[in-house]
């Protein structure tokens, strides 16, 4: 049935006739023109091999016994497998042109009997065209499709992923990376909410716990700052299993923590939850084989709506917290009204102190240090005052714990130095017959720490013309202990310029002589506390007293008392061969012209 023909296929036909001579005839014509024909006689026959694949184009005949023409065609068009392949109708003139028509879909044509062969393949190649145009539209759409959804499914994921990446800037902004936990702005926004409910709500009440660790800078300075941040995040992770789903706990900042502890009935709520935090607190932490003890001081607030602002509470609270961290008693204290009166007198106090330096109105007295073998004076301790405008004079027992917490303290120190060298210097000059004397100047923990100390000292004992061996440092054994390694090698170049060094306040903080023996010190100065202590001979003040001579003794270095007022103390302090006596039993620290006019004098004890 299949004829073919030498010429490139021009395309596939299929003819659809039940009279085999007009096939015969018609395949043969098309086989010349170079088309590849299939022909069969009926129109079952028809729509299986349309089916199959094979046609580009299907020359259907009309007036066939069985199924005619049109309904071949309904059925072809009818069904997606076959309805793109084009047909067109071989008509006699006289039928019906309108049925023919009727077909609306698209691929549908006609021809006239009889055929002109050029027209016929004139509109077989038409219909080719058209199919292949469209096949081509509908691959071209169904690419674009593709190409879209492909697209949309990328900006979807954009769309995702942007998302995700707000959030968690927006996360970032309201925690803190660390702990995870909300950071200070975190916390505001959250208390303000709290804040609000109680304005809403007379019922309604909250606590709000300020805490701090205590000693967090020793286990950061010794273990280093990663085991810190372990801390921390060990340390936050114990707060939050002591604290409800609905309290609220914030890391304020380094190693400061807020909770929020919500719906509470009363104090006794706050100061239950403070002490079981605190309990818990109180347990050792295991990080990288280092058991770590970390305690906290906390301020405790109550939320109610006598506060204007939410922020007036985490001062209160904050104020508390510092109470708690300056009394040994407790670890935590509830904030009273009488804390924030005393928080703005030591603001104001602060304040005046920055000015007090510009101002000038800082003095130096001088402590006169008896020998006690030869009961002359050996030397004096510088000491400062304040003389405050209007609150007259201030002990530096009130000012300078401030100046050490604001730093000023270094300022300070540095004058104190360069005014008691300069005094010795005049003394050394003006009352020769006095000499050897030397001064003992206090060095805080922060002067010590300075990088550049020793081109300090250095400046001001070349500026003041006085020779290193006379300047004595008197350095608290805290302010060694803590910073060890700094404090190694400052005194071993305080050592190379033979400036003395003597450890203030012994017995105080760490009281380990063994630790001290260490640093190369020069003399052990016995607190005042000891001294004070000291009754009759024998006793338990007495023999402490008399074990830490013997031990400073032992290890190389001589001892002053500090506090001596009376003459059995003195008398005991000789008797135990203690090297010097500082005390108010000889004189009060003095004025410079006092402390001058002493020492043209030229006393004797
Ligand atoms: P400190 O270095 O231990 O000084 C000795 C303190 O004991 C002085 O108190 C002195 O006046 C007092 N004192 C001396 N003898 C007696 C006594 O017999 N009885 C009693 N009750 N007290 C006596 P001051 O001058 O009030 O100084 C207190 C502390 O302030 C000093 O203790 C020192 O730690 C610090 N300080 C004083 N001046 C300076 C300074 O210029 N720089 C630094 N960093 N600290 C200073
Ligand atoms: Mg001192
Ligand atoms: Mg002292």
């Amino acid at each position: 049935m299949n004829n073919s023909s030498e010429n490139s296929n021009q395309g596939n036909i299929l003819i659809v006739d039940d009279v085999p001579d007009n096939l015969r005839v018609l395949s043969t014509l098309l086989n010349h023109h170079g088309y590849k024909v299939r022909n069969v006689i009926k129109g079952s026959m028809a729509i299986r091999v349309a089916k199959s694949g094979f046609p580009d184009v299907i020359l259907l005949d009309i007036n066939m016994p069985e199924m005619n023409g049109y309904e071949v065609c309904e059925l072809l068009k009818s069904d997606p497998d076959t309805e793109e392949i084009p047909v067109i109708f071989l008509t006699a003139l006289d039928e019906v042109m309108d049925k023919v028509k009727a077909f609306q879909v698209g691929g549908v044509d006609y021809i006239t009997k009889p055929f002109q062969i050029e027209e016929m393949v004139a509109r077989i190649n038409n219909q080719i065209q058209l199919k292949n145009a469209k096949t081509e539209i509908k691959k071209l759409n169904r690419d674009l499709e593709q190409r879209v959804s492909d697209r949309t499914a990328q900006l979807e994921a954009e769309i995702v992923e942007r998302k995700k990446a707000e959030e968690k800037l927006s996360f970032m902004a309201l925690h803190d990376p660390l702990t995870e936990l909300p950071n200070r702005t975190g916390l505001m926004a959250r208390l303000d909410r709290v804040f609000q409910r109680v304005k809403e709500n007379s019922d309604y009440m909250f606590g709000l716990l300020f805490l701090d660790c205590d000693r967090f800078k020793v286990v950061n300075d010794s273990l280093g700052h990663l085991v810190g941040d372990q801390l921390l995040k060990a340390l936050a992770q114990r707060l939050q299993l002591c604290i409800k789903s609905s309290d609220i706990m914030a890391r304020f900042g380094g190693d400061e923590f807020v909770i929020i502890l919500d719906d509470i009935k009363n104090l006794e709520n706050a100061i239950e939850m403070t002490e079981q935090i605190l309990n818990q607190l109180s347990l050792p932490f295991y990080l990288n084989d280092h058991e770590i003890f970390i305690g906290a001081s906390i301020g405790i607030v109550l939320g109610t709506k006598e506060y204007q602002d939410s922020s007036h509470l985490l001062r209160d609270a904050d104020i508390a917290m510092y109470q708690a961290k300056a009394s040994n008693k407790t670890s935590y204290k509830v904030f009273d009204r009488e804390m924030r009166d005393r928080a703005v007198q030591r603001l104001q106090l602060e304040t005046d102190l920055r000015k007090a330096i510009e101002r000038q109105e800082f003095v130096v007295n001088y402590q006169p240090i008896i020998n006690l073998k030869t009961g002359k004076i050996m030397g004096f301790e510088a000491l400062v005052r304040w003389q405050h405008r209007e609150r007259g004079l201030i002990s530096p027992a009130d000012f300078i714990p401030i100046a050490e917490e604001t730093g000023l303290i270094v300022a300070i120190d540095r004058w104190v130095l360069q005014q008691a060298c300069h005094q010795l210097r005049v003394w050394q000059r003006e009352i020769p017959q006095a000499f050897p004397l030397s001064i003992s100047s206090n060095l805080s923990v922060q002067q010590f720490t300075q990088t550049d100390l020793m081109q300090q000292i250095d400046r001001v004992l070349s500026e003041t013309e006085l020779d290193s061996q006379y300047l004595k440092l008197e350095i608290t054994e805290s302010a060694l202990i803590e910073n060890d390694r700094l404090a190694q090698t400052m005194l071993e170049q305080f050592k190379k310029r033979h400036v003395l060094v003597s450890i203030d306040d012994f017995g105080t903080g760490y009281s380990s002589l063994s630790y001290l023996h260490r640093f190369p010190v020069d003399t052990l100065k016995i607190d005042r506390s000891f001294i004070c202590r000291m009754g009759e001979l024998g006793d338990d003040g007495s023999s402490i007293v008399d074990a830490i001579v013997t031990l400073a003794h032992h290890l190389g270095m001589d001892v002053v008392a500090e506090g001596v007022e009376t003459k059995d103390q003195l008398a005991y302090l000789r008797l135990i061969g203690c090297e010097a006596a500082q005390g108010y039993f000889f004189s009060k620290p003095l004025s410079s012209e006092l402390a001058t006019e002493l020492l043209s004098k030229y006393p004797e004890w």
